[in-house]
């Protein structure tokens, strides 16, 4: 049976109106509106579901970890069953393809499951348990017993980002990291997917009345009033932030946040262009290396956080590669974007390159729609790149920058200027090259995952991954939000001694 959506909020096992002011989603294919109202909620029910949550955190935090490993088994669950309907929703609100929706629908179950794997373990994976023996005839004074433990921080308050609408947002990464370290969760949801978002909180509505979680462990605000988030990570029970987004909105939380009493974590991860860096030997070593990056680039019409937006190439020898990104981006077809926000930017981001004098057209895909975005690939000299800061800035969509350096040192002077990144690729590295090893140890204080002879997109899920990086890519270089290690965002060490 299908589910029916109320375009309510969910606080602790209630579904509530809250206001009646209205929303609707969107639809990307059609340019317009959808039908299903939502309808913001109100400051008050915010303040609710954060006291549920902090009256939830008391029983949660006493569960087994064999408990909360079936919870999470069981969310995973009911995410499956809610089969088509799911993809079909969001489909309709994102127009993301049904396959790659298949592909994170997949990923995010596994997420929540190999936290669930790692609980039923005791977390042996993340290494927690850490013991200093007593010497009580130590001189001149006795040993003590110290034993370090780690402690969920209390209830999480998630925002959902726009870009991947299951992996990283209702019950993505940072959910299912809060819940598998045992905090409750308030998760805004994001206003390009509601009915997704009521979707999947159905089903975890299920899943907290099959393991018989206290019912504050999550709750969902719907609304597009920027005063709920502010008022949520303002509220005193809430004691760390998971957001994915721009870094406008991220200063405006942080700003809310730095104007609390108490002062908590904020884990940000914003915005990176993801330096691809083509050393001379990859032009000949590599001839489809063009079309792979304009492939890699174009993934999600441009929406990955991972996506490819600079590339470093040589100055000379470099006339076959960019004959193949003028035939790939000539080609390739226009899309969507997520949000009209997010198309609004995008154009805005065009004309200010395209009227950029430090920058030429390399190529640009037609436009078979007016609200489609377009694939554009500029080019600059490796000064104009150095001497304007424009082109170090995120664009997101189907956009990328080619900057040409004539030598080893030039190359190492554009790394060295480079803000924080998610992650960046080396093409064509020399592991016998004195000079290869520089530009990667340089690149290697830039970044949270340094890639060899490989495309940025796609984060696996798995213990040794790092989805993160130093500031502006996210704004605690220390913590990933991809991978088990996540779950040591929400929590805190604890000293026992005796
Ligand atoms: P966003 O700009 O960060 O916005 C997130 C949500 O916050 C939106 O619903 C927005 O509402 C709301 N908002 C705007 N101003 C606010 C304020 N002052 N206080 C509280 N909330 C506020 O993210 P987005 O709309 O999803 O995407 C826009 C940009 O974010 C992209 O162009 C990209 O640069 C970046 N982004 C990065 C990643 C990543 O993975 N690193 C992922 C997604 C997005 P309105 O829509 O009504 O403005």
């Amino acid at each position: 049976m299908p589910h029916t959506l109320t375009g309510f909020s969910y606080i602790a096992g209630q579904w509530h109106q809250g206001s009646d002011t209205r929303f609707y989603g969107f639809s990307p294919a059609q340019n317009e509106p959808l039908n299903q109202a939502y309808y913001d909620i109100t400051l008050d029910l915010v303040d609710a579901a954060c006291s549920a949550a902090q009256q939830a955190f008391v029983a949660y935090r006493q569960t087994s970890m064999q408990a909360r490993s079936e919870f999470l088994h069981a969310i995973a669950d009911e995410i499956d069953a809610l089969g088509e309907q799911l993809l079909d929703t969001t489909h309709q609100e994102t127009n993301l393809p049904m396959a790659r929706l298949q592909g994170e629908k997949g990923r995010t179950m596994n997420q929540l499951r190999a936290f669930a794997d790692a609980l039923a373990h005791d977390l042996a994976p993340l290494n927690l348990h850490c013991e200093d023996a007593a010497d009580p005839a130590r001189q001149p004074l006795p040993k003590p017993h110290t034993q370090l433990k780690h402690l969920p921080v209390g209830p999480v308050a998630v925002f959902g980002a726009s870009n991947f609408p299951y992996a990283f947002s209702t019950l993505g990464g940072d959910t299912a990291a809060a819940l598998a370290a045992g905090c409750p969760v308030v998760m805004k949801s994001h206003r390009a997917h509601p009915g997704t978002s009521e979707l999947m909180t159905q089903a975890i509505d299920k899943a907290i009345m099959r393991c018989n979680m206290p019912a504050g462990v999550f709750s969902m605000l719907q609304g597009v009033n920027y005063d709920i988030a502010h008022r949520l990570v303002a509220a005193q029970q809430i004691k760390a932030v998971g957001f994915t987004g721009s870094m406008g909105v991220a200063k405006a939380l942080m700003t809310t946040i730095q104007s609390r009493e108490e002062v908590i974590p904020f884990y940000g991860e914003l915005g990176s262009i993801n330096p691809q860096v083509v050393l001379p030997n990859a032009l000949q070593s590599k001839p489809q290396l063009a079309q792979q990056l304009c492939a890699s680039m174009l993934m999600g019409n441009g929406q990955f956080c991972t996506s490819p937006g600079l590339w470093l190439i040589p100055h000379d020898g470099a006339d076959e590669f960019l004959h193949q990104v003028q035939q790939s981006i000539s080609a390739a077809p226009s899309d969507t974007l997520l949000t009209p926000g997010i198309l609004r930017s995008f154009v805005q981001a065009i004309d200010s390159l395209t009227q950029c004098t430090a920058t030429n057209l390399v190529a640009k895909g037609e436009k078979s729609r007016d609200f489609h975005a377009n694939a554009h690939v500029f080019s600059c000299d490796a000064q104009q790149f150095l001497d304007t800061p424009l082109l170090h800035e995120e664009v997101f969509g189907p956009s990328a920058l080619i900057v040409r350096y004539r030598d080893m040192t030039q190359l190492l002077s554009i790394i060295n200027a480079l803000e924080g990144q998610l992650t960046a690729s080396i093409h064509g590295f020399n592991e016998q090259s004195d000079i290869d090893q520089s530009v990667f140890e340089v690149l290697s204080y830039k970044v949270g995952r340094l890639i060899k002879e490989q495309m940025p997109t796609g984060v696996e899920v798995c213990q040794s991954m790092n989805h993160g990086g130093p500031f502006p890519s996210s704004t605690d270089v220390r913590s990933t939000s991809v991978g088990i290690e996540a779950m040591r965002r929400f929590m805190r060490p604890l000293c026992v001694q005796s």
